[in-house]
């Protein structure tokens, strides 16, 4: 499954491995034409959630931050993975994954734990058989330096942009007029220097995130909206890997989902991800494991999606973070982050929801992908496809050109994403259109000449109607 869409994903400009004329390096990927419409819109489609439909403000912040940053975060001290390297060959592995590999759960185990179960399983180098060396923490960050001379100071790439956003609290809580609950989005790249990564889109060096932090009152999580996603029903694998079937609103009847803020953020997440084209019998929620979860997190679920490729993908996680990185950055910055609301003083808590883009564009094309008998077509969304609509003339001759450049100019300024193209048979062009998931195709004939009107063909269905081209403008909306 994965071949043939990265296949059509290469060949017509979605999105293929970074630098190739120098043989590649694993954990980057470019996003070409068709792949840079296609994000644009999964980044459009969550601003129209999050900006306008839960009010938050977007903010755009660097992605180069000075060491400080990153000691009070923790992730100086410990973001981090176990990694053991071949006495061999000296091949590095993520100890986790080769656990993973044999389906034992090892993710945030101690490196006494982890060395035991490589150990006792017998796991040996997958390269060359040989054995390992004792498990030991590498950092995540790419370290680099800020400036020169007397003022250089150590930097690192940030590995998430939420930390970013943490610093201009003050600001934030300013323009929000000292108000809470309230968001602040950040769409924008991260960096991990990921040990081996060799899972293409799933697990990058350089990626997108859309992280939202909102802050919160810590004695008022809940979810004034919750009504919305109630009924949504949903598979759940608790932290005891319990699997259970219900709707949001049961499990947080039942205390499967303690914080109904988080439980409303989780079914709007699913919605999000259904709008976006994801087959939703393939989404799941998941608690994060007591030893899995961040210290400091009272609660941490993710959205998953079963992938035919990949497994069991997160495409969202979602995280009560309390009150501290605002209060980790209080400590070393010195600078206050307490609000005062209501006659009380508290340093606000906050619930975050971590989008990965680059995970979710990747399932897009393997919930949309179709092969029928004769052709091969991403069935997008309209509001994800790269583009809306095609024009193509049936010849080259006779005036026809010159009345598809005038419907293509109409198309064109009424707004929509389109392209025209002339070459080829009609039957080819149309193959190349389907390949890149375009909703509509619209052909210009002989008869358009008499009548002023086009054939519009329907991607999906492969039906087409005669369209007057007066009419087409409101038709294609
Ligand atoms: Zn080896």
């Amino acid at each position: 499954m994965q071949d043939r869409i990265m296949d059509v994903s290469k060949r017509r400009g979605i999105a293929y491995p970074s630098f190739e004329i120098y043989r590649g390096v694993s954990g980057f990927v470019d996003y070409g034409p068709i792949g840079s419409r296609i994000k644009q819109n999964i980044e459009d489609l969550l601003r129209r959630h999050y900006v306008i439909g839960e009010g938050c403000f977007e903010v755009q912040c660097p992605t180069l931050s000075p060491e400080e940053v990153w000691v009070a975060s923790g992730h100086v001290d410990s973001f981090a993975d176990l990694m053991v390297e071949c006495n061999r060959c000296h091949e590095c592995y993520r100890a986790d994954k080769l656990l993973e590999e044999v389906g034992v759960e090892a993710e945030g185990k101690p490196a006494e734990e982890v060395d035991a179960l490589l150990k006792e399983r017998g796991i040996t180098c997958p390269e060359c058989k040989g054995g390992f060396g004792e498990p030991y923490e590498y950092n995540l960050m790419f370290q680099t330096t800020i400036g020169t001379g007397k003022g250089k100071r150590t930097g690192y790439l940030r590995p998430e942009t939420a930390q970013s956003t943490y610093l201009g609290f003050r600001r934030l809580w300013e323009y929000a007029r000292r108000k809470l609950p309230f968001g602040a989005i950040q769409i924008g790249h991260s960096f991990r220097n990921e040990i081996s990564p060799r899972q293409g889109m799933i697990r990058l060096r350089e990626f997108n995130q859309a992280e939202i932090q909102f802050f919160m009152d810590p004695d008022d999580k809940s979810a004034p909206r919750f009504g919305e996603v109630a009924d949504r029903k949903v598979r759940i694998t608790d932290k005891d890997d319990n699997v259970l079937e219900m709707t949001i609103g049961e499990a947080c009847e039942r205390g499967v989902i303690r914080i109904p803020f988080l439980a409303y953020q989780l079914g709007k997440a699913l919605r999000v991800f259904e709008d976006m084209g994801l087959d939703p019998k393939r989404l799941q929620l998941r608690q994060h494991r007591e030893d899995e979860r961040a210290f400091y997190s009272s609660d941490t679920w993710d959205v998953e999606f079963a992938s035919d490729s990949f497994g069991r993908i997160e495409l969202v996680g979602i995280a009560d973070r309390t009150d501290y990185d605002l209060g980790q950055h209080m400590k070393h910055s010195g600078e206050d982050m307490k609000v005062s609301l209501e006659g009380r003083k508290f340093i606000p808590h906050v619930m975050e929801v971590a989008y990965g883009i680059d995970r979710p564009f990747y399932c897009v094309l393997e919930s949309c992908f179709r092969e029928d008998d004769d052709r091969t077509y991403f069935s997008f969304p309209k509001k994800i496809a790269p583009y809306t609509v095609g024009v193509y003339s049936l010849v080259k001759k006779d005036g026809v050109p010159e009345k598809t450049e005038e419907v293509f100019g109409k198309v064109r300024e009424a707004g929509f994403f389109t392209f025209i193209d002339h070459s080829g048979s009609i039957g080819k062009r149309y193959a190349r259109a389907d390949e890149i998931g375009v909703p509509y195709c619209i052909t210009v004939d002989y008869e358009t000449l008499e009548d002023d009107s086009v054939t519009v063909r329907d991607r999906d269905s492969k039906k087409q109607d005669r369209v007057l081209i007066g009419e087409l403008i409101e038709y294609l909306r």
